[in-house]
């Protein structure tokens, strides 16, 4: 297999392109892609301020490092969830950040949950029995309170996210088969900012999963291999397999699904936009942070039901 731009040998064969690369082309490639895919979706400019939440994963670093190649002004975000696994989960994956973050003299916020709030993710999923045994509902609720918090109390115009296209087709998926309309209107690259929301982008949600961890090896990045002990066995796990099964016998499939899903959303085929909650949205007494509960949003919520069960 030889590379398309210069004929040396590839490294790197991408059959739903059509294309193989040499290691060189495809750092290269990686780059000129996410660029094209910033200004086609619109998702932000050169004097905007960028905070990308990374989490020491390829994913994350790779798009960290990718924008501020690109010459964006992209700073970090870390959130430390307190998250042991066989290998302390959390703990490697704050220094792998920390040390990219150093090496490459980028601004890194570090925000330890159970330092600023008193109780680590797993403890809060505990104490309030939200999420049926696994720390994901609170982990996502805490995840999105904590980076539109730093969001907004920096500046930053806009929180990037290192979602691929594995994770955003096995979303979609799993939406589709619930046809959960709401979701599925929420879902794309842009979530446009709204009353005290950050905008929300996915810069590498039409790169394939295989094509990340291709750049973050090629480019030398260290990343955590283990994922997050909680999320083996999640459906979103047997989503992405099942997936890979149909891109196996017909390279593309994932690409053309979500493609397509975009396209139709956006022509209005698929369904009528409805702003039924707009209304009713205003700040959270206690933080601020926009929400359509009565008074408190749903993590303050948490954190109140959580201090009334442990006293803290
Ligand atoms: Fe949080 Fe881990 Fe669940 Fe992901 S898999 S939402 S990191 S607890
Ligand atoms: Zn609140």
């Amino acid at each position: 297999m030889k590379c398309k731009k210069c004929g040396e040998r590839a490294s790197i064969n991408m059959r739903q392109h059509r294309m193989a690369l040499c290691k060189d082309h495809f750092l290269e490639w990686i780059p000129e892609q996410t660029e094209r895919f910033i200004k086609k979706y619109n998702m932000f400019t050169r004097d905007e301020k960028i905070l990308v939440a990374v989490s020491g994963g390829k994913d994350s670093l790779s798009l960290w490092d990718i924008l501020v190649r690109l010459g964006y002004k992209a700073d970090g975000l870390y959130l430390g969830l307190g998250i042991d696994g066989g290998v302390n989960y959390s703990n490697e994956s704050h220094r792998l950040t920390e040390e990219f973050a150093r090496a490459n003299n980028l601004t890194l916020h570090v925000v330890d949950v159970e330092k600023e709030y008193g109780h680590s993710i797993p403890v809060l999923s505990e104490v309030t029995h939200r999420g049926y045994g696994k720390p994901c509902s609170v982990c996502g609720l805490t995840k999105r309170h904590e980076m539109n918090r730093i969001a907004r109390d920096f500046g930053y115009d806009v929180l990037a996210t290192g979602h691929n296209l594995d994770d955003e087709a096995a979303v979609l998926f799993g939406n589709t088969l619930q046809w959960s309309a709401d979701y599925l209107l929420r879902q794309g690259p842009v979530l446009p900012s709204a009353e005290g929301l950050a905008r929300k982008v996915k810069p590498l949600c039409r790169f394939y999963e295989r094509e990340m961890t291709a750049y973050a090896i090629a480019r030398g990045i260290e990343y955590i291999y283990d994922e997050c002990p909680f999320a083996e066995g999640a459906t979103q796990v047997f989503y992405k397999e099942s997936l890979n099964q149909l891109e196996n016998v017909r390279p593309g499939t994932k690409l053309t699904f979500y493609l397509r899903f975009l396209d139709a959303r956006q022509s209005g085929e698929l369904f009528v936009q409805r702003d039924k909650d707009a209304a009713h949205i205003h700040p959270c007494a206690k933080c601020g942070q926009p929400t359509s509960a009565p008074e408190l949003c749903s993590f303050c919520r948490m954190l109140e039901k959580a201090s009334e069960v442990t006293g803290l």
